[in-house]
């Protein structure tokens, strides 16, 4: 989006900057506070079409699927071809599904793509999806009839915001419901301060959320999943295990050298790119945010990353047309992450500290308008 937005850079010099996307970029900030209602999906998606037209790019409704690096040409779902002088893929991240007991993943992802049982929790849009059909699901309902089931999998900062963020829906609709969160580590958000992680534990806890901590996903069947040995029936089940790589960036023969898929864990290597952004591999291609694999060094998939690689990535493109010299990206230390507790607060974590009150979630709502604005009015 900040390249796009930056188009006027590329034609000054005499360069066509296209910008080739599916459709309207959805915006992850405030996904989960979609999902609970807080917040309507127009104000969570950014008109791509309309940021990089009013800078003077081009936009091209399609999906990139393949790539030619000799011809230099990248092959569209269209069936259509782009020749390319520089070519920067960001094409983010897919649910990275965990390593189950001989249960096939190729098998797998036409059903968990986007419901109506199973969804996972990227593409983005789909939370929007998932939102539509938990209304209907909690219609007002005799009160003999039996709860609603619904499993969240994956205890990370995203697993637990869809859980907290399904339940306020729930409240909001009066529907009742048994929600079950599944983390196969022991701890939640396993990467930020212990007290935050006990803090959102005790939250999941005080709104009845069941926390099977430490369980592994084994198997996932239509309506039933095995974890840690036992088995549960969902009426919803929403997979949150983790991001890995789009796996486009291994059909184009740009994952790095595990070869595509990491046996144990099922998570798809990214491309690797030098600390300027550029692949190891060829001059022409550049990439950031979720789809990279970052001069070898793992960084968490988090937009925060992505936003602090874009300035640094258009810099080097128009160096890279310039014959100038490419900066190098430095990863931030510590970053700043607020969960939304779906509850009006939220769960503030930088470096060791963590805050959670009604300021955490208005700091995050902040944040996050004044990102979006930047890129809807142009
Ligand atoms: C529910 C949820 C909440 C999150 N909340 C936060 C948060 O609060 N803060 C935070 O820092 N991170 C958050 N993240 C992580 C964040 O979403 C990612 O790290 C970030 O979106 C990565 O940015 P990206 O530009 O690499 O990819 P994306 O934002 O996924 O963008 C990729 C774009 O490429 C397009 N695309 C995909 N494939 C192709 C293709 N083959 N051809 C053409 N276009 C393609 C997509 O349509 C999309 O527009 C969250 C993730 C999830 C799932």
């Amino acid at each position: 989006m900040h390249v796009a937005r930056n188009a006027h850079e590329f034609v000054h010099r005499g360069v066509e900057l296209v910008l080739i996307d599916p459709g309207k970029f959805w915006y992850s900030g405030l996904a989960t506070g979609m999902l609970g209602g807080m917040y309507e999906p127009a104000l969570n998606q950014i008109d791509a079409q309309r940021l990089i037209e009013c800078a003077g790019g081009t936009f091209i409704a399609d999906t990139a699927v393949g790539l030619d690096r000799e011809k230099k040409l990248l092959c569209l779902a269209s069936g259509a071809t782009l020749r390319y002088a520089l070519l920067s893929l960001n094409i983010g991240s897919e649910v990275a599904l965990p390593r189950m007991n001989g249960q096939d993943h190729a098998a797998l992802p036409a059903a968990f793509e986007c419901g109506p049982r199973i969804w996972s929790v990227k593409p983005i849009a789909n939370l929007w999806r998932l939102r539509q059909q938990l209304e209907q699901r909690f219609q007002p309902a005799p009160k003999t009839a039996s709860p609603h089931q619904i499993v969240v999998a994956g205890g990370g900062a995203t697993g637990c915001e869809i859980a907290l963020n399904i339940d306020a829906l729930a409240r909001k609709c009066g529907a009742r419901i048994r929600l079950s969160l599944i983390s196969r580590s022991a701890r939640l958000i396993s990467r930020q301060p212990r007290g935050a992680a006990k803090a959102l534990a005790a939250c999941l806890r005080q709104r009845g959320i069941e926390l099977v901590a430490g369980s592994a996903l084994q198997k996932i069947d239509a309506d039933r999943l095995l974890a840690g040995g036992q088995s549960y029936r969902f009426d919803v089940l929403v997979l949150a295990t983790g991001l890995k790589p789009a796996r486009v960036i291994a059909d184009m023969n740009l994952a790095a050298a595990r070869g595509g898929i990491d046996e144990e864990s099922d998570e798809r290597s990214g491309m690797k790119v030098e600390p300027t952004l550029r692949w190891t591999a060829d001059s022409a291609i550049f990439g950031a945010g979720d789809c990279i694999d970052f001069a070898g060094r793992e960084l968490p998939k988090l937009g925060v990353f992505g936003v602090r690689q874009a300035p640094v990535l258009l810099h080097n493109l128009l160096a890279a047309l310039d014959g100038l010299p490419l900066q190098d990206y430095e990863p931030q230390k510590n970053y700043l992450a607020i969960l939304n507790l779906g509850c009006g607060d939220g769960l503030a974590t930088w470096g060791p500290f963590y805050w959670r009150g009604r300021a955490s979630l208005w700091w995050k709502d902040r944040i996050d308008r004044r990102f979006l604005a930047r890129y809807q009015n142009g």
